[in-house]
């Protein structure tokens, strides 16, 4: 993408995006130059469900420059109650394309390529090695496990979060840091299998919050920020509207990361 001048020549973010961005450059902890990073980002999103839709929507509306979304399912009308990435219009449309098209309207400067199959061996490695980020909103542990590794192996930030009843939680690893742990440090047993939205049912806007979490803690890792949820799971009760930290140390028998040095 065509960019007006650079760090060095003092002009970072051409008219139309210092107008667009205003808000947010406004922060001392973004700036013209914390913006530009955003729109120089490219980030992965798992999943165009609950938790993708307003992932995906915030970091487009941000200004985040390259988005590749994931998704190989299509839009059945029992989605539209949570999915608002996508509308009545788009049922049975395949998911990557319809989040395609309403990312696109909200800021047509965001490049998005949508992949409506399942990523998965060596083109899931290369598309987690060329990212900056790696969004989990998938909605079972296998692709949550394959995501993990395919992140360990190429040191990209991962924050993974789940949804479901009135329950939502969201974590941050960076396999870059030591001290950091994974999501199977989290999980250690591959065998557990995942209660679902369509069995145990799940209220509209937990997924909003948690996946706004999801975009929160993206932009801030974007930003060159601590990432203040490496090495805690964040919990939220929406019934009782109890947020809740707890420790999540390094494992040193984790199936997927101890191998690795630090710790
Ligand atoms: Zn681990």
């Amino acid at each position: 993408m065509q960019r007006a001048g650079g760090v060095d020549g003092g002009v970072i973010v051409n008219d139309a995006e210092l107008e667009r961005y205003s808000r947010q450059i406004r922060l001392p902890q973004v700036g013209e130059a914390g913006q530009q990073r955003l729109l120089d980002a490219h980030v992965l999103i798992i999943g165009m469900g609950g938790l993708g839709s307003p992932a995906s929507m915030y970091l487009a509306a941000a200004g985040v420059g390259h988005l590749v979304i994931s998704d190989f399912d299509r839009v059945d009308e029992s989605n539209l109650q949570r999915q608002i990435v996508h509308s009545h219009g788009d049922i049975g449309r395949e998911k990557a394309a319809s989040a395609r098209d309403r990312l696109e309207a909200l800021n047509p400067r965001t490049r998005v390529d949508a992949l409506d199959y399942e990523l998965d061996g060596k083109e899931l490695a290369a598309k987690v090695a060329a990212v900056d980020v790696v969004v989990d909103c998938t909605d079972n542990f296998p692709s949550r496990f394959a995501l993990n590794r395919a992140c360990l192996a190429a040191g990209t930030p991962f924050v993974s979060a789940a949804a479901m009843r009135w329950h939502g939680q969201v974590a941050t690893f960076l396999p870059q840091r030591p001290d950091s742990p994974c999501y199977q440090c989290l999980y250690p047993d591959e065998s557990v299998e995942a209660a679902t939205c369509a069995a145990e049912g799940v209220i509209a806007p937990l997924v909003g919050v948690i996946g706004s979490m999801q975009a929160l803690q993206t932009l801030e890792i974007l930003l060159g920020a601590s990432a203040p949820l490496c090495g805690r799971l964040l919990l939220f009760d929406a019934w009782t509207m109890q947020w809740q930290t707890i420790k999540l140390p390094r494992n040193p028998d984790c199936p997927a990361c101890s191998s690795r040095g630090g710790g």
